[in-house]
């Protein structure tokens, strides 16, 4: 390995955070068990907001971005990863209170990673990343309590032209599901049918609040929007529906009543993929190689290089993004 790789570096000056690309060196990195060439990393909402200093998630600077990774061990003196070893990384706050995956190596705790695996290219993982990663945990969420392809209804999925809603989107068509698709951009429709939603509503008609209950639609939804969208959702859901509550790209707040939850049996369940244990990790992480189509990924993925990423930081907090960013670092 040469001497120096490339990194995005944020600093803070007076209370401001600009980017620019350094030479770092290994000795640069901090302390962990496992040293990693990262091949590929990723564009989250939340590396959006980092890359633009907002809502105080990384605390000290300089800091290296970048919440997810895959890549390939360089070292470890941890015995369950050696030299070569193909691995992935995402959540554990990484990019955030930790250095990231937009440079050419990391340093972390070998707790923080998952082998690659079988039937799933590095590029891949991070295809699908930690949004697409959170939409399997939302599908295995809606599968424990009982959501079913079989059951008479569809599953709704906010925020679907975004990276969770796409792989939802395409993770719950492929399992059977039959998917409605919420969405505030037009030109995605065809996108959204393409990756198996049979339905398309428009965003603005999911945030009258005014109502607590509404006709029964849903028996499940994957919400990444938060605030009067998931209140809606709530007051739409079927007889023991379930919303498993992914994100907050519309607000965190919930401007709800308990009645979905008292009068329908509603359940409304949190999701979070960065504590996710380790079991779980790799369970969601097999069943994304597995049965997510390929095809679909490919279509909802845009690839950019590491030099190129910081206009799709502003991109993103924006809601301009379609589908998945994978961001070639090497
Ligand atoms: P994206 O920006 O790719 O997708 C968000 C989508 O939400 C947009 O594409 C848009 O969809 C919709 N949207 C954006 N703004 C609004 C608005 N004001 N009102 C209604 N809809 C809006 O982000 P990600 O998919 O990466 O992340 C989605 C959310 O999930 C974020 O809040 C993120 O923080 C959260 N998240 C949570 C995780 C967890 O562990 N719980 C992990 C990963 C992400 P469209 O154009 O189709 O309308």
């Amino acid at each position: 390995m040469s001497d120096t790789f490339r990194a995005l570096v944020l600093d803070q000056q007076d209370k401001s955070v600009s980017a620019s690309f350094k030479n770092l060196t290994t000795e640069d990195l901090p302390e962990g068990d496992v040293l990693v060439r990262v091949k590929w990393s990723t564009l989250n909402y939340k590396d959006g907001m980092i890359l633009n200093g907002l809502g105080r998630l990384v605390r000290s600077y300089p800091h290296v971005p970048g919440v997810d990774f895959s890549g390939e061990v360089v070292s470890s003196t941890d015995r369950r990863y050696k030299p070569g070893d193909e691995v992935i990384l995402t959540g554990w706050r990484v990019g955030e209170a930790h250095w990231g995956g937009y440079a050419q190596y990391a340093r972390v705790k070998a707790d923080w990673l998952v082998p690659l695996p079988n039937g799933l290219g590095a590029d891949q993982a991070m295809a699908i990343g930690t949004a697409g990663f959170t939409s399997m945990l939302a599908v295995m969420a809606l599968e424990e309590q009982g959501v079913s392809p079989d059951q008479d209804g569809e599953v709704l999925v906010t925020g679907a032209a975004g990276g969770v809603g796409s792989v939802a989107v395409s993770i719950l068509a492929a399992l059977g599901y039959r998917v409605a698709a919420s969405t505030g951009r037009a030109e995605t429709h065809q996108y959204l049918r393409d990756l198996g939603a049979t339905t398309i509503v428009d965003r603005n008609e999911l945030t009258d609040t005014s109502k607590p209950l509404l006709s029964e639609k849903w028996v499940g939804a994957i919400d990444s929007v938060g605030s009067s969208t998931l209140a809606h959702v709530l007051s739409e859901m079927k007889y023991h529906g379930v919303v498993a509550a992914c994100g907050l790209a519309g607000g965190p707040d919930l401007p709800a009543t308990v009645i979905p939850f008292l009068l329908r049996g509603a359940r409304l369940i949190g999701i979070d993929s960065v504590m996710c244990p380790y079991a779980y990790r790799v369970k969601a992480w097999e069943r994304l190689a597995r049965q997510l189509p390929t095809d679909h990924l490919s279509a909802a993925t845009t690839k950019v290089a590491l030099s190129e990423i910081l206009p799709w930081g502003e991109k993103i907090l924006k809601g301009q993004v379609k589908g998945r960013v994978l961001i070639d670092v090497q």
